[in-house]
């Protein structure tokens, strides 16, 4: 601003004695040569003035303190992106990422210059986080949104903040009493961030993305998890629905207030656990794609096999960073395209091996294509490309070229005999069965994961222990390539 001033002081004070030299047949060339010099000056303070400040970059625009009670009245507040990322974006082309961040959640989203963080994973996972959010060449995150205090959600916020420009920090009105969440306030202290509660209803503008809050819409839950901040991205006719672990009761509530939760793009509550993803909810959600931010063998059990079901019967193609790692979707608001394991450039923390990575990391590519016809979604068709599939399959589901069928089940056979199961599904595919009796799930030998043959057939032969109860179980077996996965059940009768 000086600078500026200063050189139109000057060109003034040289244009008037240009003037006056000019009356008086002066030296006039020296007068001109000041009015240059002072334009010059005037130019170079305009444009050094017009740029961003980064001081100004960290102050968030939009500022509720952190003890603000959560309204539950709907308002439309809009927050609009401030600030710019320091790498261009020049497309407009919204990027869509579900980190592989072990058992946690961490999802991206970037258009042009903004950029929009939900979640950290865990403090194990940070280290890789961070390094795919760099490999992005991101340095700048204008929102990030912590769902909920959990450690899985917030683990790595602290880093995240410290690391990188940060615009505003959204998080719930709800503290916990734990190392992991008092890093984050004081990662967020140190920068001299404010903590923005969610309002539902308001909206975060992302360039001609829309972000809606639509969770939490209560001042108290019981369970830390319905604290989790729901909210909806909506790019043209495509729309990403990211919703912690929010689960059944945070559900219902965003159901009866009525938001339009009708997504192309699902990122499964609470790891696919069957607290979550109500028929109800899911009902009105009709996803064609679901995510589920999963660990390899958690200690949790998640994802719950009544979710996978769930998830398959609205015909929703499912993929997760377990087996899948991460995942990337990409939109220009009229169709989306999905890269499983393209972009996981440093694995997160393994807790198990049980997953099988190595299977499906080849060449994947699915382009989903989602033609839209005014308001609502019609038709949805999915081309896959994979090197591992040496034959066709023929396509039983209406969205998929992954099948599974069960050819045979030993039944009735006597407890303390042997029984198999065959199936046939895609060659490579890995499959998984569990054998359910009264006892719960069986845990007998044999009843492992197995990776389909050339011809696509696997079969597994266990013994069925002498003291089950008689009657008819349930058996479960599930495939999966390529990002695809297909259930299927049946039963057998013990005697
Ligand atoms: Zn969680």
């Amino acid at each position: 601003m000086f600078v500026g001033l200063l050189g139109f002081f000057i060109f003034g004070i040289c244009l008037i004695f240009l003037i006056w030299a000019a009356a008086k047949k002066k030296l006039k060339r020296w007068w001109a040569l000041g009015m240059l010099a002072g334009f010059i000056l005037f130019i170079v303070g305009v444009s050094i003035d017009s740029s961003p400040s980064t001081a100004d970059h960290n102050t968030p625009n939009t500022s509720i303190a952190s003890n603000t009670p959560i309204k539950t009245t709907v308002t439309s507040t809009s927050i609009t992106a401030s600030s710019s990322a320091s790498v261009t974006n020049t497309s407009d082309t919204l990027e869509v990422y579900y980190f592989d961040v072990g058992q946690g959640d961490a999802e991206l989203l970037r258009i042009g210059d903004d950029t929009m963080l939900i979640d950290a994973g865990t403090n194990a996972s940070t280290n890789a986080l961070i390094a795919d959010i760099k490999n992005l060449g991101i340095t700048d995150i204008d929102y990030v949104v912590g769902t909920h205090p959990h450690e899985d959600h917030v683990g790595g916020m602290d880093a995240v903040i410290s690391r990188f420009d940060i615009g505003t920090v959204l998080m719930p009105t709800i503290t916990a009493d734990t190392k992991t969440y008092k890093d984050v306030i004081s990662a967020i202290d140190a920068k001299h961030l404010k903590i923005t509660a969610p309002i539902p209803g308001s909206n975060i503008t992302l360039g001609p993305v829309t972000c809606t809050i639509l969770a939490p819409n209560s001042l108290k839950y019981d369970d830390l998890n319905n604290y989790s901040i729901v909210l909806c991205a909506v790019y043209g006719n495509e729309s990403f629905l990211f919703t912690g672990d929010a689960e059944e009761l945070s559900e219902s509530e965003i159901l009866a207030k009525g938001y339009n939760v009708d997504s192309d793009v699902l990122k499964v509550g609470h790891h696919g656990s069957n607290s979550s993803t109500t028929p109800d909810f899911l009902k009105v959600v009709s996803p064609t794609c679901a995510i589920i931010e999963v660990g390899a063998g958690n200690d949790y059990g998640h994802p719950a096999q009544a979710t996978l079901d769930k998830l398959s019967a609205t015909g929703a193609t499912i993929y997760r960073t377990d087996l899948n790692g991460t995942i990337k979707l990409t939109s220009n608001g009229s169709t989306i395209n999905i890269s499983p394991s393209i972009i996981t450039t440093s694995p997160a923390v393994t807790t198990s091996t049980s997953a099988p990575v190595t299977s499906i990391t080849t060449t994947a590519a699915a382009v989903m294509t989602t033609t839209t016809a005014s308001a609502s979604k019609t038709t949805t068709t999915i081309v896959t490309t994979t090197t591992k599939t040496t034959t066709p399959t023929t396509t039983t589901a209406t969205n998929s070229t992954l099948s599974l069928d069960i050819i045979s089940v030993t039944s009735p056979v006597s407890a303390g005999s042997n029984a198999t199961l065959t199936v046939r599904t895609s060659p490579g595919a890995q499959c998984n069965i569990t054998v359910y009796y009264k006892s719960g799930a069986s845990s007998a030998s044999g009843l492992g994961s197995k990776t389909a043959d050339s011809d696509g057939n696997v079969s597994w032969t266990w013994k069925v222990g002498a003291k089950t109860t008689a009657g008819t179980w349930k058996i479960v077996v599930s495939a999966s390539i390529n990002g695809q996965s297909i259930t299927k059940n049946t039963t057998f009768t013990v005697e």
